[in-house]
């Protein structure tokens, strides 16, 4: 028996920013396993797949990881065509590695496709440039959350010099800002937060350190949202930046 299980990246929100290859596994499927931050509208790649919730929002009741485990491999031992489609990339923060380590261990093939993840995505909607040139040498992705009580460098990440892009903040703004803020960041570095990326409501709320929570409640700002903190997040920096010349070039 061939079984397979695809697990898919559906990209940020808009479904024009969906992958070909993830349109030919959808294309394919006969269940697919679908979680919450994806947008419904991909699903007209597959009319006739059985199609299956499992969303696990943070701090809601949730489909529990190991049920979703065991779905994938049922429907994969019979045969079936099976896609999981996450949110972004299944590899960022969407636990694209262990589902496909753990499939793997049971013998059924997996094969993960990318998807633009909310942080690149995000920040190229509103025109940010993660790594512009002379500015941001580098763009570290952080998560706020974390299921242990590990704690992130944020002394480290506070001086990196690279943008910092962080997903699952917007319930740890305040704790985001004091540590970045002891870690030695400037109060006024710029913040970009934005919600919804790529989705027509898509919406952002430029701030800078010192003053992003205060700016985040004033903007009622709701999840999903990514945090852009770095010199690239200011409002003016397409006007700032000076593209070199092509005459001079
Ligand atoms: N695998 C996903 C991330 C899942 S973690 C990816 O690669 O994008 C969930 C977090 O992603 C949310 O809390 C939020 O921080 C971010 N996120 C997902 N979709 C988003 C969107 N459309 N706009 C802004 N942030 C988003």
């Amino acid at each position: 028996m061939n079984a397979k299980v695809w697990l898919v990246g559906a990209g940020p929100g808009d479904p024009e920013l969906l992958t070909l290859k993830a349109v030919r596994a959808l294309r394919a499927a006969d269940v697919v396993l679908i979680d919450d931050l994806v947008n419904e509208a991909v699903l007209e790649h597959c009319p006739d797949a059985r199609i299956i919730s499992v969303g696990k929002r943070g701090g809601c009741r949730s489909t529990p990881q190991a049920f979703i485990h065991r779905l994938m491999l049922r429907y994969a031992r019979h045969g079936k065509c099976v896609v999981r489609l996450k949110g972004g990339d299944p590899c960022i923060f969407g636990r694209g590695g262990e589902e496909a380590q753990w499939l793997r261990e049971r013998g059924v093939e997996v094969e993960l496709v990318n998807g633009i993840t909310a942080g690149l995505a995000g920040a190229t909607q509103c025109d940010i440039s993660l790594t512009l040139r002379g500015v941001a040498r580098g763009v570290t992705l952080v998560t706020a959350h974390t299921q242990d009580d590990s704690q992130l460098n944020w002394q480290a990440l506070a001086q990196s010099g690279t943008t910092l892009v962080i997903y699952m903040g917007v319930a740890k703004l305040g704790e985001i800002r004091e540590q970045l803020l002891a870690g030695g960041m400037a109060a006024e570095t710029p913040v970009a937060m934005i919600e919804n990326a790529s989705l027509p409501q898509q919406r952002e709320c430029r701030s800078d350190l010192s003053t992003m929570s205060e700016d985040a409640k004033l903007f009622e700002l709701k999840s999903p949202a990514i945090l852009v903190i770095g010199a690239v997040a200011a409002a003016t920096q397409s006007a700032q930046y000076d593209l070199p010349s092509m005459a001079t070039a």
